[in-house]
């Protein structure tokens, strides 16, 4: 279990949902965190640290502990993101229409905290065809214990 001193909200078991301003979040996440999470903003491909990870495990949300996605459903994706093909559940994630950039597309965004983590695609792999595109920034992975 990673500790979180300064964010009280951080939680692996507690699935009560958040309400949290951004005012206060900024308080407390990194700032590069807080851009993604908060302002819907995406890391550069390539860039982050689990595009290519695939050790067992579990991935959190980073803002708020909330599991969103067992590393089973991970898979090599050549986007340059860390791409699942289903979400750990059906309260793991919550879904919105996104129509910024002159983009059509759903954002992804965390069922108890509301962050924003990603955007899905209908061009994943079977059994679901879809591709949680999402950003490494935003989880935390936590490897099986052996
Ligand atoms: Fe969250």
């Amino acid at each position: 279990m990673s500790d979180h001193p300064n964010n009280p909200y951080y939680s692996r078991t507690d699935t009560t949902h958040l309400k949290v301003s951004d005012a206060e979040w900024k308080k407390i996440l990194s700032p590069e965190v807080y851009n993604v999470a908060r302002n819907k903003g995406t890391e550069y491909a390539f860039s982050g640290k689990y595009y290519k990870t695939d050790t067992k495990g579990m991935y959190y949300c980073a803002v708020c502990g909330n599991p969103l996605f067992k590393s089973d459903a991970k898979f090599a994706s050549s986007c340059g993101w860390p791409s699942f093909f289903e979400a750990l559940g059906p309260g793991s994630v919550r879904y919105e229409g996104d129509t910024s950039h002159g983009m059509r597309r759903t954002e992804v965004l965390c069922g108890r905290c509301d962050s924003h983590l990603g955007h899905i695609f209908d061009d994943g792999p079977p059994p679901t065809n879809q591709r949680f595109c999402m950003n490494s920034i935003v989880l935390e992975f936590a490897p099986d214990k052996k």
